[in-house]
């Protein structure tokens, strides 16, 4: 995994990079983790893309909880924007782009009609945070291998056009986002799922915050996993979540001299499980649980 140290010159960077090609471009595709659409999603979006025409695509759709991802469609589409789960990997969902993405422009491709144009093809940008499956995506879309996965940003290098099927023409590089950076909760859901090196935070506290989610919101899973009898329901205390951690170390063998849990092992054992799909289809954010976590935090 690719880790940006974004620092305010890189953000800034991006930011221009960003808006330079937003002048060549029709739309804008913004690509979310579809486990984590607010917390993947780069804090400044609205202000970057300006009033350009948006498509949200909801990656990683397949680790996703589909009944969630519902949730979400509807919570985009209540504010105008379509957005639509996909599976970079394997292309499920993909071949509706091209289409959506002329839906969304719909109005002004009539117009062009209208005023007797043969409307061009419709020239797209692919934006989103580091590991939200851009690279992956672009592969798809152009049916090769194109991109470097793990692009830098203030690298610059030659704009390319890639045909990406049914009228649709995507910039070869992505632009590139940084994440939300000032909420500790987002910062642990990212490093949850994989999109933050496990070095930047440490293991056992962003397993610990995956178990508290867990617990409360998919509790049969991880009783099904880890053959576990009980899981604290709702807002679970910390030795409460330690005491279900320390079952899952002892199931897994995850023992130090003397016998006690290894709670790093542990730790690492439920990330790897969570990262990998073996839970169970999970989503860490609904669109519910972000008004619920903002009216309960306090506004000083
Ligand atoms: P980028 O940094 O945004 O360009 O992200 P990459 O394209 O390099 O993808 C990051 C990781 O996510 C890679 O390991 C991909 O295989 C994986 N990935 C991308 N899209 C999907 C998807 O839809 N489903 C799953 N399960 N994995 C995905």
């Amino acid at each position: 995994m690719t880790t940006i140290q974004w620092f305010p010159g890189h953000m800034t960077r991006a930011r221009r990079q960003i808006q330079e090609k937003l002048k060549l471009i029709d739309i804008a595709i913004e690509l979310l983790d579809a486990r984590v659409p607010l917390s993947s999603r780069n804090p400044m979006i609205d202000d970057i893309l300006m009033n350009k025409p948006r498509l949200v695509l909801l990656n990683k759709a397949d680790l996703a909880d589909p009944a969630v991802t519902r949730e979400w469609i509807a919570y985009f589409a209540a504010s105008g924007i379509e957005a639509v789960p996909i599976d970079a990997v394997t292309g499920e969902g993909v071949r509706s782009i091209p289409d959506r993405a002329k839906h969304a422009l719909r109005e002004k491709i009539e117009a062009q009609i209208r005023k007797g144009m043969n409307p061009r093809s419709v020239r797209a940008l692919i934006v989103g945070i580091p590991n939200v499956g851009k690279s992956t995506l672009i592969n798809r879309l152009a049916g090769k291998h194109v991109a470097a996965t793990g692009d830098k940003p203030g690298v610059t290098k030659g704009q390319q056009w890639i045909k990406a099927g049914g009228d649709l023409e995507l910039l070869d590089t992505p632009g590139i986002l940084w994440p939300k950076f000032d909420d500790e909760l987002v910062g642990y859901r990212l490093a949850a799922i994989g999109s933050i090196s496990d070095l930047i935070l440490h293991v056992e506290d962003v397993a610990f915050h995956a178990l508290r989610s867990l617990s409360a919101t998919y509790p049969q899973l991880l009783k099904q996993r880890y053959e576990l009898e009980e899981v604290p329901a709702g807002e679970a205390e910390a030795h409460e979540i330690v005491d279900v951690m320390e079952k899952i170390g002892r199931k897994r063998g995850c023992l130090q001299s003397g016998g006690s849990v290894n709670l790093e092992k542990a730790s690492m054992v439920v990330l790897r499980d969570l990262r990998g799909g073996k839970l169970g289809r999970i989503s860490l954010e609904r669109p519910v649980t972000v008004t619920e976590a903002k009216e309960a935090r306090p506004t000083s």
